[in-house]
C-alpha cells in the first residue's frame, strides 16, 4: 500500500484528505503539521469519516518518523495563505522558507518521492523544489491551473446548460493574476461574445478573492483537485492534466513552472504537451513566465 503524507493540515490539506478518504484510494495517509495539538484534532475528526469510505487509512506523524520520510507522495500545503486583499505572489518570501525548512526537517526522502505543491505562490515555488528536495523535476509539480480550469468549466456547463464533463477547456499559465483562458481549447466557444468571455475569465480569476473576502479561505475545491491528482497517480492513469510543471522550451519559456496540459502517471509528469495554442495564447503564456521568472 502506498503511503502519503500530507505536510500542513489547515483547510487546504485537511479537505485534501478528506476528499481522498473519500475516493476510496488505496493508500495510507500520513498527516504532518507544525502545530501538534490541531494535526492531532484534524486526524481525529478525518478518522471519524473512515467507516463510510471503507479502507483508507489516515494517521498522525512527525517529521523525523521513519513512515514519513519513505512516503512514496507528498503534498505540501504548509505555509501562509492570502489574506483578503493579498495577492498569492504576497506570500512567496515566507513559503519559501518554510518549503526550505519542511526538507531540512524531513532529511533524505525516497529518490521515487513524487511532491505536489499545493503551497502559493505554487509556480514559482514548484520550479525551485525538484532543487531543495534533490529530485528529478518530472517527480516534482504543482496543483497549477486545475482548479482554475475546474472553476471555467462549471461556468461553461451552467451557460451551455450541459453536464460539466462534457465541456472542456483549459486556464493556463500562471496560477494567479496573469492566468488566462485559452478558448481555443474550449469547445463551444464560438458561440460566446467577446465580452460573455471576458466575463467569464474575469470571474474565473478573481474568484479566489471574492471565496477569500467571504470566508478567509478556499478549500473544497482544491481539495477535491489534489485528490484527483493523487488518484491519477496512485492508479497511474496518465491522465491529461494542466499542472504546474518546469517549460524546458516548450511553448517557447524555458526554466519556470506554470500551469500547463502533462500526462500525469506513476513516475509524475510523464509527458508535458505542446497543443496548438493561437499566437496571442502562447503570447498570454509567455507573459505569464516573464513575470514570475522577474520574481524568481
Ligand atoms: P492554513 O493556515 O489553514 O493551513 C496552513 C497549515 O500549514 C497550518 O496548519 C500550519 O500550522 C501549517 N504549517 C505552517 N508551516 C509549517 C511547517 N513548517 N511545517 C508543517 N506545517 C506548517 O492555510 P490553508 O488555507 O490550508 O492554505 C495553505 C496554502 O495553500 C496557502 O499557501 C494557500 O495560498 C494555498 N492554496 C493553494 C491553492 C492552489 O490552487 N494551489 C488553493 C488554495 C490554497
Amino acid at each position: 500500500m502506498k503511503k502519503v503524507a500530507i505536510i500542513g493540515v489547515g483547510n487546504v490539506g485537511a479537505h485534501i484528505a478528506s476528499a481522498a478518504i473519500n475516493k476510496n484510494l488505496a493508500a495510507e495517509f500520513l498527516l504532518v503539521d507544525q502545530n501538534q495539538e490541531f494535526e492531532t484534532a484534524q486526524v481525529l475528526d478525518l478518522c471519524d469519516s473512515l467507516l463510510f469510505s471503507h479502507n483508507s487509512r489516515v494517521s498522525s506523524a512527525d517529521f523525523g518518523d521513519k513512515k514519513v520520510r519513505e512516503a512514496d507522495i507528498f503534498v505540501i500545503t504548509a505555509g501562509a495563505k492570502q489574506n483578503p486583499g493579498e495577492t498569492r505572489i504576497d506570500l512567496l518570501a515566507k513559503n519559501r522558507e518554510i518549503l526550505q525548512s519542511i526538507k531540512k526537517s524531513l532529511g533524505e526522502i525516497k529518490k521515487t518521492a513524487i511532491v505536489i505543491l499545493v503551497t502559493n505562490p505554487v509556480d514559482i515555488l514548484t520550479t525551485i523544489t525538484a532543487e531543495i528536495f534533490g529530485l528529478p523535476q518530472n517527480q516534482v509539480f504543482g496543483s497549477g491551473t486545475l482548479l482554475d480550469t475546474a472553476r471555467l468549466r462549471w461556468r461553461l456547463a451552467r451557460k451551455f446548460d450541459k453536464n460539466i464533463a462534457n465541456v472542456h477547456g483549459y486556464v493556463l499559465g500562471e496560477h494567479g493574476d496573469s492566468e488566462f483562458v485559452a478558448w481555443s481549447t474550449v469547445n463551444g466557444s464560438e458561440v460566446l461574445s467577446a465580452e460573455e468571455k471576458e466575463k467569464i475569465a474575469t470571474r474565473v480569476r478573481e474568484e479566489a478573492y471574492d471565496i477569500i473576502a467571504g470566508k478567509g479561505a478556499t478549500y473544497f475545491g482544491i481539495g477535491a483537485a489534489a485528490a484527483e491528482i493523487i488518484s491519477v497517480i496512485l492508479n497511474n492513469s496518465e491522465k491529461v492534466l494542466p499542472v504546474s510543471t518546469v517549460l524546458n522550451g516548450e511553448y517557447g519559456v524555458q526554466g519556470i513552472a506554470l500551469g500547463v496540459p502533462a500526462k500525469i502517471g506513476e513516475n509524475g509528469v510523464e509527458e508535458v504537451l505542446e497543443i496548438n495554442l493561437n499566437e496571442e495564447e502562447k503570447e498570454k503564456l509567455q507573459n505569464s513566465a516573464k513575470k514570475l521568472k522577474k520574481l524568481l
